[in-house]
């Protein structure tokens, strides 16, 4: 086994780190923050060093890298930029909707969108989640018809990231209710396809530069070239751009954690009280040393997913106990960072705060650690 960065990770690792702090520290960020606005520059930027496509082929306009060396640029972009719903926002157009149209698509699809998805001209949501289907997801009630040579779409979805700024979508919808999970359908659905509206931009508690939207399909009619993939072979896209998302989308929150530990070193070596560093009490020192266990741990599942795809080997359960453990760690250390700051970890201005707030939709987004629990349950066969 070899826990080192390989050269190309360094490479990458090092470039993301550089390019962030000169490209993606803005002094607006908290009043992004506190407006709750996608910095669309900010995600141009990131897609012209190369990060949107990374894993994608050069021939469809992407790096042509490993997913292992993708995750080791992300984790140096969240090493180096405070804004994690800017990175969210990044990976799950990456994760949920370039990887699928790149492994699913046809050739046609390839060639219309990845490279507009790899430069940054464009940027893509994913709709599956609807008001009565979260966890259970294939219960999806969005209807898909075939009319003539194509589909016409009814339905809604909810809490979609990037929702009200996407230019293209990939939308779930069942062809045939009564198939259950064989009914499931992918669609790709440009933003100005008639019958489809963004009804909402939702508030909520973090990650508020990662806009979240309700999407309305109201006899929205598409051409035949919106399918992706197979009808019928939709769940089995869904699942793999969910083990994508689980597997890989908390890489950056793993530079974000290092961040954290390297800050509240810091601060437990100069913060005095009693006449001395606060770091010589136990109390804070253990608490560092439990975040940096957490972080190593976090990292190691984020690369071991990573290697896992690059043996080609079955890397669902993997994918499912790095999303559990990555995000619970970061909600734990961010909660801690603040601690060990006292009154200045909880102000707006210090910037520790909002990663309370911003790791908070981690245990709740591709699927709930209740429901990654349950998968690696049914994988031991309990
Ligand atoms: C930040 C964020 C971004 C998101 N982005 C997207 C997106 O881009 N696209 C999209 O389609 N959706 C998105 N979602 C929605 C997300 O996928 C759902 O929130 C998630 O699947 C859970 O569904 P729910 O919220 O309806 O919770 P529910 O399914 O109603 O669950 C409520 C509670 O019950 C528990 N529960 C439910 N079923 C079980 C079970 N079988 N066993 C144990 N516990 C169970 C859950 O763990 C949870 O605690 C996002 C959510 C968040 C928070």
């Amino acid at each position: 086994m070899d826990f080192g960065y390989s050269t190309e990770q360094r490479k990458w690792y090092d470039a993301a780190v550089t390019f962030a702090r000169e490209q993606l520290v803005d002094p607006e960020s908290l009043d992004r923050d506190r407006r709750g606005e996608f910095w669309r520059e900010g995600y141009e930027r990131c897609a012209r060093f190369g990060a949107a496509g990374l894993p994608v082929p050069r021939e469809f306009g992407g790096q042509g890298e490993e997913i292992e060396t993708t995750v080791a640029a992300m984790e140096g972009l969240g090493y180096a930029c405070p804004d994690t719903g800017l990175l969210f926002s990044l990976n799950a157009s990456l994760w949920t909707i370039t990887m699928p149209i790149l492994v699913f698509g046809d050739e046609a699809q390839k060639r219309r969108y990845l490279p507009p998805l790899c430069d940054g001209r464009s940027f893509g949501a994913n709709g599956a989640s609807e008001p009565e289907a979260g966890s259970d997801i294939f219960s999806m009630k969005t209807r898909a018809e075939r009319k003539g040579d194509g589909w016409v779409l009814n339905g809604r979805k909810v809490w979609i990231t990037g929702g009200p700024v996407a230019d293209v979508f990939l939308v779930f919808a069942t062809t045939d209710p009564t198939k259950g999970v064989l009914g499931i359908t992918a669609f790709l659905i440009d933003r100005d396809a008639p019958g489809f509206k963004v009804v909402r931009e939702i508030d909520k508690l973090g990650m508020r530069t990662a806009p979240m939207g309700e999407l309305v399909f109201e006899d929205c009619e598409l051409p035949a070239e919106a399918l992706l993939g197979r009808e019928g072979r939709g769940s089995r896209i869904f699942n793999q751009a969910l083990e994508w998302e689980r597997g890989a989308i908390l890489a950056s929150v793993v530079g974000t954690m290092q961040r954290q530990v390297d800050r509240c070193v810091q601060r437990a070596r100069q913060r005095k009280q009693f006449g001395q560093s606060i770091g010589k009490f136990q109390s804070v020192s253990n608490r560092i040393v439990d975040m940096m266990t957490r972080l190593e741990t976090s990292r190691y599942m984020v690369y071991r997913y990573a290697w896992l795809k690059k043996q080609g080997k079955d890397a669902t359960i993997a994918a499912s106990m790095a999303k559990l453990h990555v995000s619970e760690c970061f909600a734990q250390n961010s909660l801690d960072a603040v601690r060990i700051f006292g009154a200045q970890g909880y102000t707006i201005e210090e910037g520790l705060e909002r990663d309370v707030r911003d790791s908070t939709g981690g245990v709740l987004f591709s699927g709930t650690n209740d429901i990654q629990r349950n998968i690696i349950a049914q994988h031991l066969r309990i």
